[in-house]
């Protein structure tokens, strides 16, 4: 395993301005790929789902996907970017074993969305601008499976597999402009602002956008630039990094690992480079060196049309936009009465909609946000999944609150409603020898009944 020297954070801070450029992949929800039929269903036999068009056979001519088009133009739109009246696919030219054309169909120097920006608040409620230099359309490619090896990668494996069916799903990827002045906040910037987004993709519905699928990736550039110097130093690519967390680890890794390969008296000198992100301990090593644009030999792709989105459809789109979530969650805030840590708990455990869902079906918001950001955000959080992956719904939630009147309704009454999963029995395994217990009549403990609904009856449960 190989060593990484690592400059103190502080000490790279006071030398150098950190300069980053996020680039994130959005995989889009449309039911087939951007260029053919195919459905983008992945949960599939292996190469189930191609066709001459997504395995680049001879002849094929693929065809534009509208509803991905669409897509693209409420992304832009909503990062405030220009829409262009007219532009093109591109080839981009390279060899991949999963990506059978021989080139990946994307956009160059003529994206469908650019100059727009996107305001991320910070944790302290500070709000920093990102600006964007282009949104653009193209699509993904296949997946390689490495077989033999004892870590799943190329090397040491005996042999590989590829999937096609993932080849032509369609993507948008996002790419900001050289974001400056963020100093020590830098890593903090890029976790708002990778979650800002995915949050807006949410709203959009053009996207479901789980990270952990893959559906959201982010590319973390870095660069480190001596202060009061103009010109950006040789970058480094942080590449797929697939959390939010990872992505402020992984800015903060690079700032200090490259603090280090600039300081002069260690002699290192910059490679442009791709870099890969592990997750176990937040640290990046050295992939490829990093082509250049030249290298791709891109030129407009000639079985594609140019894509010409009509100004009156550009508008309607524009209307059709949801509230910002940043807005949004603004107006929320203000209307449940939460602080602003409450409303980042909430944020974090990913119950806004939840709780807005809970109470469009009867329930009071503070009793709705109580049933969620109780045991069962505990419960999702200590068991590693997202609070709507716990098999509970809003819609039985306001008839379990009113279960037991007057009773902390979260903590009783997700066992009372017939919810599954596993909270009910760890729960009340530690819990109900004593507050519940105790509030309880005398009569009922006596008899050896514990009082939590869910509960297997323990002797701690009893009054003596
Ligand atoms: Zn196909």
């Amino acid at each position: 395993m190989t060593v990484i020297d690592l400059e103190s954070y502080e000490d790279a801070l006071a030398t150098y301005d950190p300069v980053m450029g996020l680039e994130v992949h959005v995989e889009l929800g449309t039911k087939t790929k951007m260029f053919c039929g195919c459905s983008t269903e992945l949960k599939q036999d292996a190469n189930s789902q191609t066709c001459p068009v997504c395995l680049g056979l001879p002849g094929a001519l693929p065809v534009v996907n509208e509803i991905g088009v669409e897509s693209a133009i409420k992304i832009g739109l909503a990062l405030n970017c220009e829409i262009a009246e007219w532009c093109r696919f591109a080839r981009k030219n390279y060899f991949y074993p999963d990506m059978p054309k021989n080139f990946q169909t994307s956009q160059y120097d003529e994206p469908i969305a650019f100059d727009g920006y996107l305001d991320v608040q910070l944790e302290d409620g500070e709000i920093f601008r990102v600006q964007i230099e282009r949104a653009h359309m193209e699509e993904d490619t296949g997946k390689s499976t490495h077989v033999g090896g004892a870590t799943g990668r190329i090397h040491g494996a005996s042999h590989s597999l590829l999937d096609y069916n993932r080849a032509g799903i369609p993507l948008i990827e996002i790419v900001t402009k050289p974001i400056e002045g963020a100093g020590a906040r830098a890593p903090e910037v890029a976790k708002a602002y990778v979650a800002e987004l995915r949050e807006l993709i949410k709203a959009l519905g053009v996207s479901e956008a789980r990270m952990e699928m893959g559906q959201m990736r982010c590319d973390v550039n870095l660069s480190l630039r001596p202060h009061g110097r103009e010109a950006f130093g040789t970058r480094s690519e942080t590449k797929n990094v697939n959390s939010l967390r990872s992505v402020e680890r992984a800015a903060r890794f690079e700032i200090q690992h490259r603090g280090v390969a600039l300081d002069l008296e260690t002699g290192g000198t910059i490679v442009q480079e791709t870099r890969h992100f592990h997750e176990e301990d937040g640290s990046t090593t050295a992939g490829r060196i990093k082509d250049n644009a030249e290298d791709y030999r891109y030129f407009p792709e000639p079985d594609l049309v140019p894509v010409a989105p009509a100004r009156d459809w550009v508008e309607e789109l524009r209307k059709g936009l949801p509230e910002l979530p940043r807005l949004r969650r603004a107006r929320l805030k203000e209307e449940w009465g939460v602080s602003e840590h409450d409303m980042q708990s909430i944020l974090n455990a990913g119950a806004v909609d939840l709780i807005v869902a809970t109470t469009e079906v009867g329930a009071p918001a503070d009793q709705a946000r109580k049933w969620w950001m109780g045991e069962l955000a505990r419960n999702a959080n200590e068991t590693g999944r997202a609070l709507d992956e716990l098999g509970v719904t809003p819609a039985p939630v306001p008839a379990a609150l009113r279960f037991r009147p007057g009773a902390p309704p979260f903590r009783l009454s997700a066992s009372a409603a017939g919810f599954p999963g596993p909270w009910s029995r760890r729960r009340s395994s530690r819990r109900c020898g004593s507050a519940a217990a105790a509030r309880s009549p005398p009569s009922t403990t006596a008899s050896g009944v514990c009082p939590v609904p869910a509960c297997r009856p323990r002797a701690s449960c009893r009054r003596p």
